[in-house]
């Protein structure tokens, strides 16, 4: 397979693929031609098939040359399935158990073969049915902190924190896409952004025009260009996590790259208060979800406390790298001050996931790439509702982002803003 060229695989192109790799085949089980292959690809960019034999399933994931949601019109390079597998097995190896097992990769055809994540459903759709999962601020904190910490220049040495840097700088084209998407067209004129119209055509107006907005979304555009401070995974939605009752997996890592942790923790603490403020367009009737709510609430409380609490755990006992040299913080003054200094130090960073979660909001709802929890609120007068408040609290935590001290803050404003 190393001599593979690049073409879109159909199924039957890839049951002949695959049946020509030994190990898969002993995974899969039975013969090839009784495989199970269907194509399930439901995310914006890329093909995925799941292939079932009589002992076992993978999933497999083909990088197209163009973004799938848009089409051929818009070329998107094939290598950001290198940049995935990459972050796939780099981050299988600092938060084991946490994503799906890589067990194939092949470069020219930019395709990765991976553990079946079954029974496991999206995150996402999981939130619009007013599932709980009781495992998930346990485990999305503990992978926050160990991929963000152990790729950080708390960790690791100059030298290996510039090499993982240059591992990963050839994904522009990935960053572009969010340089783009994010940061800068939920607030131009720009051909692709939509919105709930007409009811949200004044306020998209007014994010257009406000330049204390946009002020505050170029600091963040500039934050997420210019801050190499660990690799993070990018696009770290609730559509980006798979779930089943015991177990959470975090997925398609295509986007990684060196770049601020607030980025990945914002976008999870973002993605859940969407869900949250989506979720009175879910119910069929008054206060049907109010406690699955209050979870959502005490859920994004949870993954910044946790977070915070794991990180801060990992310095103090972890700390090898070249950032903070012990040799300057000898001694009971120097243990104190340096505790005062990571406590400094996370206020920061919330700082920052308060003003991403705030971006990530925004682009969802304005920009090109909605999410379902609001799309599928039926009734576009009710969904319009929903989004203008998720609006009104994004708004208020970019351009008052000193004021949320707390992520009590962030969830008592998200409480009012209902
Ligand atoms: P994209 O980059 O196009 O968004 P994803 O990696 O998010 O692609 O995968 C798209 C969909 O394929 C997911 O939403 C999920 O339903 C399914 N999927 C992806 N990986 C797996 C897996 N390992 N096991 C089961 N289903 C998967
Ligand atoms: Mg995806
Ligand atoms: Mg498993
Ligand atoms: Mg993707």
């Amino acid at each position: 397979s190393g001599q593979s060229q690049y073409r879109i695989l159909r199924e039957a192109d890839l049951r002949d693929y695959l049946a020509g790799l030994p190990a898969i085949v002993a995974h899969l089980g039975g013969a090839p031609a009784d495989w199970s292959i269907s194509e399930v690809g439901d995310g914006n960019l890329n093909l995925v098939f799941i292939v079932k034999g009589t002992s076992g399933g993978i999933a497999v994931k083909q990088a197209l040359p163009y973004v799938r949601l848009v089409g051929e019109s818009w070329p998107l390079p094939l290598s950001r399935a290198h940049y995935e597998h990459l972050a796939l097995v780099h981050q299988a190896r600092l938060a084991p158990k946490l994503v799906p097992a890589v067990l194939h990769h092949d470069g020219p055809l930019a395709l990765t073969a991976m553990e079946l994540l079954e029974p496991h459903i999206i995150m996402r759709k999981g939130l619009i049915g007013a599932t709980r999962y009781p495992r998930f601020v346990e485990d999305i904190s503990t992978f926050l902190a160990r991929t963000l910490f152990f790729s950080s220049d708390l960790s690791l040495t100059a030298a290996e924190k510039k090499e993982g840097i240059a591992d990963f700088a050839g994904n522009h084209a990935l960053c572009k896409i969010t340089e783009d998407l994010i940061f800068t067209d939920p607030y131009r004129v720009a051909e692709q952004n939509r919105w709930t119209a007409p009811h949200l055509d004044a306020t998209a107006a007014a994010f257009r025009d406000d330049l204390d907005l946009h002020v505050a979304i170029s600091r963040l555009k500039l934050k997420f260009m210019g801050s190499p401070e660990a690799l993070i995974h990018g696009d770290l939605h609730t559509g980006s996590i798979m779930v089943a009752a015991s177990e959470t997996m975090v997925i398609d890592p295509e986007f990684a790259f060196y770049g601020p942790m607030g980025f990945d923790i914002g976008a999870v603490i973002g993605n859940l208060i969407m869900a949250y403020l989506a979720s009175a367009g879910h119910e069929r009737s008054p206060g049907e979800r109010a406690s699955f709510e209050a979870w959502l609430l005490e859920t994004v409380e949870g993954v910044w406390t946790e977070f915070a609490r794991k990180f801060v755990a990992l310095w103090r006992s972890e700390a090898k790298g070249d950032g903070y040299p012990v040799s300057l913080f000898a001694g009971e003054a120097g243990a104190t001050r340096l505790e005062a200094e990571r406590q400094a130090y996370m206020a920061r960073l919330f700082q920052d996931t308060v003003g991403f979660a705030a971006a990530k909001t925004i682009r969802r709802i304005l920009g090109l790439a909605h999410n379902i929890d609001f799309e599928w609120i039926a009734d576009e007068k009710q969904r319009a509702i929903c989004e203008a408040r998720a609006l009104k609290l994004a708004r208020s935590m970019m351009l008052e982002t000193p004021s949320f001290t707390t992520i009590g803050a962030v969830t008592k404003a998200a409480r009012e803003v209902r």
